[in-house]
This record gives C-alpha cells, structure tokens and sequence, in this order.
C-alpha cells in the first residue's frame, strides 16, 4: 500500500531494497556512504515495507531523485 510520509510518496511494491536512497542521503550529509547514517530508513518487508524519516531530514528530496525504481517521489508542491 502506497504510504504517505514527510512529503513523500513511498510505493513498497516497487522498493528493491537497493539501499540508494540511504547511501545518497548519508553522503550528502556526512560524505560518506553509510546507510547507517541516512535520515530515510527502509524497513524492508516485500510489499509489506515501510519508510520513515529522522526529525534531521532536510526535505532536500535527493533520496527520491536518486531512487532507481520510482519507489520513492515527492509529492508535488509540499517543498
Ligand atoms: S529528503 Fe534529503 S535529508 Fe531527507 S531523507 Fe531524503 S536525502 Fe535525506
Ligand atoms: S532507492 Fe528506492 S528502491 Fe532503493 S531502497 Fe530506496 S526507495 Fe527502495
């Protein structure tokens, strides 16, 4: 089911887990690749999968440019 979270619409039943939008979000913020770092979180379940976001994120919107699969867009005119 399509979630609607922090001004952004995240479909789990295209998510891959791929981990992009994490690794995207950590280097932009610390400069380096850990997804431990991101403030987007993927609770990877298939179709059951649900996002959440840190109070730290930006609302820069990277996560969802760099998202290979259209799992996660902004949804338009909330930034
Ligand atoms: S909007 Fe920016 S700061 Fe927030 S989770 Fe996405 S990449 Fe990170
Ligand atoms: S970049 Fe897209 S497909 Fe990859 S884990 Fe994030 S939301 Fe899922």
């Amino acid at each position: 089911m399509i979630q609607e979270v922090n001004g952004f619409q995240y479909d789990p039943s295209k998510c891959t887990n791929c981990l992009c939008c994490r690794l995207i979000c950590s280097f932009n913020s610390t400069d380096r690749f850990n997804p431990l770092k991101a403030h987007i979180s993927i609770d990877f379940n298939g179709p059951g999968s649900t996002v959440s976001f840190r109070d730290e994120c930006l609302k820069c919107g990277l996560c969802a440019r760099y998202c290979p699969f259209g799992a996660l867009v902004e949804k338009e005119g909330v930034n």
